[in-house]
This record gives C-alpha cells, sequence and structure tokens, in this order.
C-alpha cells in the first residue's frame, strides 16, 4: 500500500499513544507494602491514596477498586438498586431497564449495564466537545419516557457539557453516572471531574494521565454507597462467624501493591497534564494551514487534562476511505487524506496513533440496541470518519513530535 512516510526515518524506540509515566516515589510505597508485608487488599497505601484522590476531586468518600470498569459496574448496581428496589439478588439490578449512554466512548463506560442486564441505548455526540449530545439527551427522553439513568463519559480527558445533561437529568427525575476514566484531572467551570455525577469513576489503567498498572476508583458523597461498595467489593461478606451472603458479590477491591503505585503518581498529576497539554499546543501550531483541526475544547467552561492529543480533517480535506468491519482502504489523493493514510504514515516511522473510539451503536455486539440522534447527522460516525487520535505521550520528544507533524503534512502533500 502506498506509503506517504516512506522519506521519513522511523523512530528507533516507538513512540506510544500515551504509556504509564514512572518518578521514582512509586517504587517507594510498593517497597513499603512488600516489607510490611501488606501484600493484601488492605493497608496504609490505599488508605492515603483513596484519601488523596477525595482531596483532589473534593468529595467525601473514595473506594480504590481493582478497575475503572469495577466503578463503573458498582455504579450501575448502586443506581439500578436505588430506582428498581433490590430485585432477586443473583440476577443483576437493572432487569430489563432502558439506560441513555455516551456512543462514542469506550465500552467499558456502559458495558455494565449489560453486566446488570439493562439495556443501553446509545445518545450521540455534539461537535463542541465530542461528548454526549444534551439535545439528543433531551429527545431520547421524548421517545423513551420511561429511562431513569444516564451514562456519560468525558472522552480524551475534555470534559461534556456537564451542566445541561444534569439539567435534562433532573427534569426527568433521572440518575447519572459519571465515567470520568479519561479526565481525572480536567474541570469543569472549576470543579474537577468525578463528582458530578451521583455515581462516579475514575480509572488507573496503564494508558491514563496517572496509573497504578491498572485500578480504578467510586467517589462518591453518600456514606451508604460508599460502605455497599466497599462490600460488594470484598465479595459481599455479612458480619458472621462463618462465610455468610445475603447478596451477590465480587472480587474488585484495590491491591494495596498497586495503591502504592498510584500513591507515587500523585504528586505528579498536574505535571502530566501541563506536559500533555504542551503537546495539544505543539500540535495545533505544526498543524496549522491543513484542512484540519484538533479536538474541541470549550474553553469557556472547562479546563480540559489533554489525555490524548487528537485531530479531525475537515470533509473537503478527505480523500476516500473505506472502512469494513476490521480492515480499512482509501484512495490516495493531491492536498488530501484520511485516518487511515495518516494512521499508517504514523504507523511507518514507528510511532502509535488510533482511530477515534468507534461509535457503540455501530459495535455488532450492540446491533438492535436504539440510538438517538438530536437531528439527522450521525456526528459520532463523522467524526470516527474523519478524526484520530495522535500520539499524545509524555515521553515523546519535541523533535519526535516535530517528525510525526511533518509525516502527517507529507499526507496532505
Ligand atoms: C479506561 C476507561 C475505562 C475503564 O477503566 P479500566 O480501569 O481500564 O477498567 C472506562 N471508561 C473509559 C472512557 C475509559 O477510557
Amino acid at each position: 500500500m502506498y506509503s506517504a512516510s516512506g522519506s521519513f526515518e522511523a523512530f528507533e524506540k516507538k513512540v506510544w499513544l500515551s504509556s504509564p509515566t514512572m518518578h521514582g516515589e512509586e517504587i517507594k510505597y510498593v517497597t513499603e507494602a512488600y516489607e510490611t508485608n501488606w501484600m493484601s487488599t488492605v493497608g496504609a497505601n490505599i488508605n492515603e491514596t483513596e484519601r488523596l484522590v477525595c482531596e483532589k476531586i473534593g468529595c467525601a468518600y473514595a473506594v480504590g477498586l481493582s478497575s475503572g470498569t469495577a466503578a463503573l459496574h458498582l455504579s450501575t448496581r448502586l443506581a439500578g438498586e436505588a430506582l428498581y428496589g433490590r430485585q432477586d439478588v443473583t440476577k443483576g439490578s437493572l432487569q430489563g431497564k432502558k439506560v441513555f449512554c455516551s456512543d462514542m466512548t469506550f465500552a467499558a463506560t456502559l458495558n455494565s449495564v449489560a453486566y446488570e442486564n439493562g439495556e443501553a441505548v446509545f445518545i450521540d455526540t455534539e461537535y463542541d466537545t465530542w461528548n454526549m449530545d444534551p439535545v439528543a439527551l433531551e429527545k431520547a427522553f421524548k421517545e423513551y419516557p420511561e429511562v431513569k439513568l444516564v451514562v456519560v463519559a468525558h472522552l480524551y480527558g475534555t470534559p461534556g457539557k456537564i451542566d445541561e445533561i444534569r439539567e435534562v437529568c433532573r427534569r426527568h427525575g433521572a440518575l447519572l453516572i459519571e465515567d470520568a476514566a479519561e479526565s481525572f484531572g480536567a474541570t469543569y467551570k472549576g470543579v474537577q471531574t468525578g463528582g458530578f455525577g451521583d455515581y462516579n469513576a475514575i480509572s488507573f489503567n496503564g494508558n491514563k494521565i496517572i496509573t497504578g498498572s491498572s485500578g480504578g476508583m467510586f467517589l462518591t458523597n453518600s456514606r451508604e454507597d460508599a460502605d455497599k461498595v466497599r462490600k460488594w467489593s470484598t465479595q459481599s461478606r455479612e458480619n458472621a462467624p462463618w462465610y455468610q451472603h445475603e447478596e451477590i458479590g465480587y472480587n474488585y477491591r484495590m491491591s494495596n501493591v498497586i495503591a502504592g503505585v498510584i500513591r507515587g503518581q500523585m504528586p505528579h498529576l498536574e505535571e502530566h497534564i501541563a506536559q500533555k497539554k504542551a503537546i495539544y499546543e505543539r500540535y495545533k501550531r505544526g498543524l496549522a494551514g491543513l484542512p484540519v483541526s484538533m479536538n474541541p475544547i470549550d474553553f469557556e467552561n472547562s479546563e480540559p487534562n489533554y489525555w490524548l492529543s487528537c485531530m479531525i480533517i475537515d470533509p473537503e480535506g478527505m480523500c476516500e476511505q473505506v472502512r469494513g468491519d476490521k480492515e480499512a482502504m482509501f484512495n490516495p489523493e493531491h492536498g488530501k487524506s484520511c485516518p487511515t493514510e495518516i494512521l499508517n504514515a504514523i504507523a511507518g516511522i514507528n510511532a502509535e496513533g488510533r482511530p477515534i473510539w468507534k461509535p457503540m451503536h455501530e459495535q455488532p455486539m450492540y446491533k438492535g440496541h436504539g440510538f438517538v440522534k438530536a437531528g439527522n447527522t450521525d456526528v459520532s460516525h463523522d467524526i470516527f470518519e474523519r478524526g484520530l487520535c495522535l500520539p499524545s505521550d509524555n515521553k515523546m520528544t519535541e523533535e519526535q513530535q516535530d517528525r510525526i507533524i511533518e509525516v502527517i503534512r507529507a499526507c496532505f502533500a
């Protein structure tokens, strides 16, 4: 296949999309866990990490869990029980209930709706922040007035229109789950994401802005909800001399070793954000003059964490691109390009880009689920067609980033 990167030298060491950045303190806390033998899901690192996250976000309780997905799952279960009461505890809390979910996001945002036997209905994306469109959400409540739960994500670290979304939820008496997995450290109207929902989740997966190698947290101001999540995450053991169970439980608690890594990362969150912001701005300057723009930011209301830098090609700048279920092809054209060509070219110099997260309503496993758009345009699909995620690793040098920019420019030659 044609490669625009032919004339560019490849990096010796791969430039990643977003890889872990360690600082040294992490190993101190991991060693402490080892030497004190708290090699378990109990210990000082967990307590301290939970405290640090509460302090950062401004919430009363944080419960350390094995992943962001676990935090989203237990959020979903809490919401299901709050809305519909406790049903057969072995069968999921959302039995047959529809739930409105972000469409252009990572599948983990909403897979837990299925874990709880509910049915996700997808809400289209808006162009201003690439997140859930509050206009489409309002329309969805007209179409499905029985719905009582919304799950919203802040994609790529850019806060969505959370005030509008909360207002729509309030008007319809719906609860909100906020997936801040990608947006830890980002603010909306000066307030940290991860506290806008009735239930909130963050992630410390290896590719996130700070990491424990894995891990996640459930965030809340409700002591009762925090206690439930802690109990469910440790197999729902009752206070009895033997293993006594009244509810289904999970093995979802955070490890004290992983908490040590996160504890060592926490002081570096703002530094990572500053590095990611510089990367975003360097791309913006470097790509000026091409028929493209960077992922949009609502600067009036929000300060992102710049987790991933993305770009989108103007409709007039797109060459022909055909995507099947698992493969993509394109027709090179002078002055034009497409995500497939650019991703190939970037890969050609040993750097990692990625397509925009493929919309959920286009995923085979969610075929037949509802999808609500504000107007006629399928915005999620349009952004998926024309957009891509750029290498955004905070260890990437300026020289490396400049070469990536040159490779992208060559695609439009
Ligand atoms: C990473 C991610 C998750 C899941 O977090 P894990 O810790 O990997 O389970 C959920 N939602 C979004 C939007 C994510 O990017």
